[in-house]
């Protein structure tokens, strides 16, 4: 096959209620070969847990807001209603340039505007197998206070709602081993789709002599 056809990389939407596991999954599709994330900025103050790895680039209210006026955000909402997050037009465009898959986690709001942009991106919808277990992975964490956990609840039956607008796939983590086998396996069929593979094929045929 032809190595040299274009095709744009995938744009992989992960989301989720809080809890559900989410970046878990995520880094597992991190761990596939030709594949990079998404850093959101967000005006959320860091969590202690936070220091040691590079989830987020933490920007002050003024440098967010200075980011949308430059129009630097491929998406961008208020999340809890309290902070904002966005994705950085960057991405998207070093995705592009080293041809790797991009993936962003990011909520149902983020989900909705990256899927009218970019109709072409999947979204992989993360749940928790019960509302209970949801419930004590957020108390086990101990990193919200009571406020925030209800207000998480709540959130989470919204965005569950949510789901049969903007996801092609639902994975229920109730096994994270299985979970992220699942979220690899989407990935890996996705790669090889017919529709993405096309050109090759195209290309192939024609080096046979063949029209398609
Ligand atoms: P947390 O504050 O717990 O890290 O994230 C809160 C929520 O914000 C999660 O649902 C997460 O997926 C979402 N989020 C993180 N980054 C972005 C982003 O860039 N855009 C949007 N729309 N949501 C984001």
């Amino acid at each position: 096959m032809n190595p040299t056809i274009e095709i744009n990389p995938l744009v992989l939407i992960v989301s989720g209620p809080s809890g559900s596991g989410k970046s878990t999954l995520m880094q597992r599709i991190l761990d596939m070969d030709r594949t990079m994330p998404s850093v959101s900025c967000t005006t959320r103050p860091r969590r202690a847990t936070e220091s040691s790895w590079k989830c987020y680039d933490f920007v002050t209210e003024e440098q967010f807001e200075a980011m949308v006026r430059e129009d630097e955000f491929l998406e961008y909402a208020r999340v809890f209603g309290k902070h904002s997050y966005g994705t950085p037009r960057k991405w998207l465009v070093q995705s592009r340039e080293t041809g790797k898959d991009l993936v962003l986690e990011i909520d149902v709001q983020g989900a909705a505007q990256v899927k009218k942009k970019l109709p072409e991106a999947v979204g992989i919808f993360i749940l928790p197998p019960s509302r209970e277990e949801l419930e004590r992975r957020l108390r086990g964490r101990g990193q919200d206070a009571e406020e925030e956990i209800q207000r998480r609840l709540a959130q989470a039956r919204d965005e569950i709602q949510a789901f049969g607008k903007y996801y092609d796939y639902c994975v229920i983590n109730d096994d994270v081993e299985r979970a992220g086998r699942d979220v690899q396996a989407i990935v890996t069929a996705l790669r090889c789709s017919s529709a993405r593979n096309r050109g090759r094929v195209q290309s192939l045929l024609t080096s046979f002599g063949g029209k398609g």
